[in-house]
Order: structure tokens, then C-alpha cells, then sequence
């Protein structure tokens, strides 16, 4: 199997190098341009000749992870003729695929279909109320879902002619990595072994789950703690409590994601509490028990919470840095434990890289797959200077309603440029969506923080319906460095909620 897909990866690879395949196109392309294409194709050339298609456990790139990052990357060099593998010891996809955005967003769909039901009624539709959801029926469709993607990763890699290696990786040297007792070489070795959600360490800490766990439950409970201040925390909370389960989320501090705009917080806090999810803040937890009734008693630094179904830990996440030979590598950690990277995500050994949650930087899906794709672009297509930009990446956050934000958070502003360079537009109303609603009409609110008499745009922050899908465009304007000018230069869509960001005064 590996043998025939190598042959596949050998006849592709001499039709991508082949210098004489130029197009008639090119042509007319500048001389400038045709020099460029020709040092990259020789770069190729010379990269496909570095190695010996008979050496199999050799292979000029190989990578440690088949998440986000590792797929993407390993997809990338393939593509330049690289030889690569790819070892990854669970399912195909990573954390993404398997627990994460993906059946995240799949119960968020399912959440927000439930938080729609209550507007039905005032949109005329009758028997609403009486509609009941079933759990195991979005379970199974979701679990299907994602075989399927499982198995589309793994043909993408197949027949990108990347050879797939199944175990657990672990580097026995800085060019080699040793799986199930076989030692493969590489040129290059990336490392892309993301994190795993963290467990407290406090007594009957077991008896809860992780977000991994929680892509498991087979019933909605009834009732649920979930323990975190991080937008996994906000999301999980949000969609049992959409679907019917009681549930108390419990943070450290007085207000969840610390790391967002406050306004983002603030609103969002008020907002599930006005729909009835306890939040208890100030509280850590010392213990947990099951009591007589098989229930779970969460007992916090103020009081034994009310006994519920399930508990959740959504405490953070740890990366994979154990086990996987870092130190026969010679590869350092950072202070906070991630793997230490410099900009081009080279590690503090030679031709070791890493990328994704194992690095800690923005620990998010396109963030893996954008670094990952760019070193390979580096390594394998001559693009010495590429690297990824961490700067003023846009994320959304699944809750109830929906985050968009991009940029720099006010505070964030006001550190960097001071608070006489920073100004702040606000703005708030209630989305047409509530309209015809008679009792609940939340409001959504906006923030555009600007910065200099050019008004740069620095961050826009948005909370409310839509939010999720009207970040994106936004984020490009603010990293082609737009003005609140261009803004208003922009038509409004009417009647949107993403108007309200084009008309600030
Ligand atoms: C509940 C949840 C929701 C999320 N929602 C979002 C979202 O909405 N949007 C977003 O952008 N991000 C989201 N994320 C984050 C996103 O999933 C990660 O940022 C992303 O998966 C990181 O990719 P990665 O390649 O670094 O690591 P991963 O995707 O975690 O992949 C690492 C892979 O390496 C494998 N591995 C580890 N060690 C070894 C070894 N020694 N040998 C072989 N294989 C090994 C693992 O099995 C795993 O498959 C979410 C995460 C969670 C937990």
C-alpha cells in the first residue's frame, strides 16, 4: 500500500518538477515573473533530487500530529514534490474534526435552532412550544458526519501522496522519529501534536468530564456545572442551556473571557443570565463527590453547589510536549510550557518546527493551518521570508448570541497608543429579528476602536445575531489597514445587523 503510493507520489512528482512544463500563458507574463517561476521550479528540481525514492523510512518532511496544522502543512509540501509523512496516533483531523469546531458548531446549529423556537411563536407558527428535541438523533447525524470527514482527510492526504504512518510518534534524535519500534529519518521534522483539555487537581476531580467527554453524552442532562471562564467554557454552558439542561457555569473571577473586550463579557454575561443560565462567579472548586443519589456535589471555596447529572472542566488546554522526545531532540520549552518557536516557527533545534496549540499561540484552527501551510511554502517553494501573521486574527465565539471580534480590545488599545490616540464609537440596537417578538428583544451591541487623526481602525468587537458571519469581511478591511473614512465611504446593506458597522457616528 505504502509502495503504491509512493509510485502515485513518484510519477505526480516528475510531472510537477518537470522545468520544461511552462504554459503558453506564460508567455506574457514579465520577465520578472518567468525569472521567479524558473527559480522555483529549480528549487523544486532540487528538492525532489535530494532524496532517494529507495530509502522508504526516510522522507524529506515529516510531521508529528494529523490535526489542523499537520495535515495542512504535510498537504502543502506534498504538493512541491516533497516526500512527507504524516504520524498521527488518533483519529484523522485532530482536535478540530474529532472534538472540537466541528461538532461544537453542529450542537451550536442545534442550540440556535431551539433559541429560534421561542421567537416562532411570534412569527405565527403554532405548536412551537410543544416541539421536543432529541439528543441521540443530532448525536448520531453529528458522529456520522464526522466519519465522513475522517475519511475525506484521509483521502486527501492519500492522494495529495502523502504516506500516512499510525502510532504514537516519538523523536529519538533531531532527524528521526521513532513509531511502534520503527525508526523514520527526515530532513525536516514538524511538530504538530496540539493539547489536550486540563483536569483540576482536586479531589473527585474524575468525576467530571472534558469537552472531549462532552461529545460523548449520549442524553441531555438535566442538570450540569460547567467549570471555566473560556470561550469553550461560554460556548458548552450556552448550548445545554439552550436546549433545555440547568446549568450553572462557574468562573474564578467576577466576569469570563478576560482576554476579550469588556463589552463582549459584560453583554454576554447579562445576556445568558437574562435567559435564565446561573453564572457563580468568584468560585474555585475544592472538591467533588456522588452523593447517595449518583449525583455529582461540586463544592466550591463558598458552598456545596446543588447536586447535578454532569460536571464539565473547560479549565484550558494543555499541549502535548510529554513523551514526545522533545528532549532527545534537543527542542526547549518556552516559560509557559509550549514549545519555544521563534517567527518562521523554527524550534531552538535545526530543521524542527512547530505549529498549532503545541505552541500556544492562538489556539485555533486556521491559525494551525495558515503557519503550517506558510513553513511548507518556506521550506519547500522558496518562499524564505513567509511566515504567519499573528497579528489581528479575527475569531468568533459560539454562544448565545454570537461574538465576532478582530483586532485590538480597548484596553489593548489604550496601552499601546495611549488613551488620547484612541478613540471609541459604540453602538447598540435590537436586531429586526425581534421585532414581532412581544416579551424578548435583546440587544446587540458594537464597538469600533480607531486610533490617530486618520481614525485607523484598530478592532471592531460585536455581540448579537450574526455576529459569527459578518467578522470575517470586516477583518480584511482592518488588515488593509482601513479607516473609520472608508467605513463610511462603504454602502450600508439594508436592512443587516453588519450595517450598523459602515454607519458610526
Ligand atoms: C471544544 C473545542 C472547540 C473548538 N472550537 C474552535 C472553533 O470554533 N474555531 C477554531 O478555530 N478553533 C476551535 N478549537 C481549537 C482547535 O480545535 C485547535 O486550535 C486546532 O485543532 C489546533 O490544531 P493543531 O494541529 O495544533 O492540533 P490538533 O488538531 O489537536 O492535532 C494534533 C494531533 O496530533 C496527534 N498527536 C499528538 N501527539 C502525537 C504523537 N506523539 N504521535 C502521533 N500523533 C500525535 C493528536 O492525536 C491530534 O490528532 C476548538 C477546540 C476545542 C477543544
Amino acid at each position: 500500500m505504502i509502495k503504491s503510493s509512493l509510485e502515485g507520489l513518484f510519477k505526480r512528482t516528475l510531472l510537477i518538477v518537470n522545468p520544461l512544463s511552462i504554459s503558453s500563458s506564460s508567455i506574457y507574463q514579465s520577465n520578472k515573473q518567468q525569472q521567479q517561476q524558473q527559480q522555483q521550479q529549480q528549487f523544486k528540481y532540487r528538492y525532489f533530487t535530494s532524496t532517494t525514492m529507495s530509502d522508504n523510512n526516510h522522507f524529506q518532511y515529516l510531521v508529528l500530529g494529523g490535526g489542523s496544522g499537520g495535515v495542512s502543512s504535510a498537504r502543502r509540501a506534498a504538493k512541491y514534490g516533497v516526500k512527507t509523512a504524516i504520524v498521527e496516533a488518533g483519529r484523522i483531523g485532530g482536535t478540530c474534526v474529532n472534538v472540537g469546531c466541528v461538532p461544537k458548531k453542529v450542537m451550536w446549529n442545534t442550540a440556535n435552532l431551539a433559541e429560534q423556537l421561542h421567537s416562532a411563536p411570534s412569527y405565527g407558527f403554532k405548536g412551537a412550544d410543544s416541539i421536543k428535541h432529541d439528543w441521540a438523533t443530532i448525536k448520531q447525524s453529528r458522529d456520522a458526519y464526522i466519519l465522513r470527514l475522517n475519511t475525506i482527510y484521509q483521502n486527501m492526504l492519500n492522494n495529495s501522496g502523502v504516506t500516512s504512518i499510525r502510532g504514537w510518534g516519538k523523536l529519538v534524535g533531531k532527524n528521526a522519529v521513532e513509531v511502534d519500534g520503527k525508526v523514520y529519518t527526515a530532513d525536516h521534522i514538524l511538530i504538530a501534536t496540539g493539547g489536550r483539555p486540563e483536569i483540576p487537581n482536586v479531589p473527585g476531580a474524575n468525576l467530571g468530564l472534558t469537552s472531549d467527554g462532552f461529545f460523548d453524552i449520549g442524553e441531555l442532562p438535566e442538570t450540569a456545572v460547567i467549570v471555566g471562564a473560556g470561550y469553550i467554557a461560554v460556548e458548552l454552558a450556552g448550548i445545554l442551556h439552550a436546549l433545555g439542561c440547568k446549568t450553572k457555569l462557574v468562573i474564578r473571577h467576577d466576569h469570563f473571557l478576560r482576554t476579550f473586550d469588556d463589552m463582549l463579557s459584560r453583554e454576554l454575561m447579562a445576556q445568558m443570565r437574562a435567559t435564565g443560565l446561573e453564572i457563580v462567579t468568584d468560585s474555585t472548586i475544592s472538591k467533588v463527590e456522588k452523593n447517595d443519589a449518583g449525583k455529582i456535589v461540586v463544592t466550591t471555596n463558598h458552598t456545596a453547589l446543588e447536586p447535578v447529572d454532569t460536571l464539565i472542566w473547560a479549565i484550558g488546554r494543555e499541549p502535548i510536549v510529554k513523551d514526545i522526545g522533545l528532549e532527545a531532540a534537543g527542542v526547549e520549552l518556552d516559560t509557559r510550557g509550549y514549545i519555544k518557536v521563534d517567527d518562521f516557527q523554527n524550534t531552538t533545534t535545526q530543521g524542527v518546527y512547530a505549529i498549532g496549540d503545541v505552541i500556544g499561540h492562538l489556539l485555533l484552527t486556521p491559525v494551525a493551518i495558515q503557519a503550517g501551510r506558510r513553513l511548507a511554502e518556506r521550506l519547500f517553494n522558496g518562499k524564505t521570508n513567509l511566515k504567519f501573521d499573528y497579528d489581528t486574527v479575527p475569531t468568533v465565539i459560539f454562544s448565545h448570541p454570537p461574538i465576532g471580534t478582530v483586532g485590538l480590545t480597548e484596553k489593548e488599545a489604550i496601552d499601546k497608543y495611549g488613551k488620547d490616540n484612541v478613540k471609541v464609537y459604540n453602538s447598540s440596537f435590537t436586531n429586526m429579528f425581534y421585532a414581532v417578538n412581544d416579551t424578548y428583544k435583546p440587544k446587540t451591541f458594537m464597538k469600533l476602536i480607531v486610533t490617530g487623526p486618520e481614525e485607523k481602525v484598530l478592532g471592531i468587537h460585536s455581540i448579537g445575531i450574526g455576529s459569527d458571519e459578518m467578522i470575517q469581511g470586516f477583518a480584511v478591511a482592518i488588515k488593509m489597514g482601513a479607516t473609520k473614512e472608508d467605513l463610511d465611504n462603504t454602502c450600508a446593506i439594508h436592512p443587516t445587523a453588519s450595517e450598523e458597522l459602515v454607519l458610526f457616528t
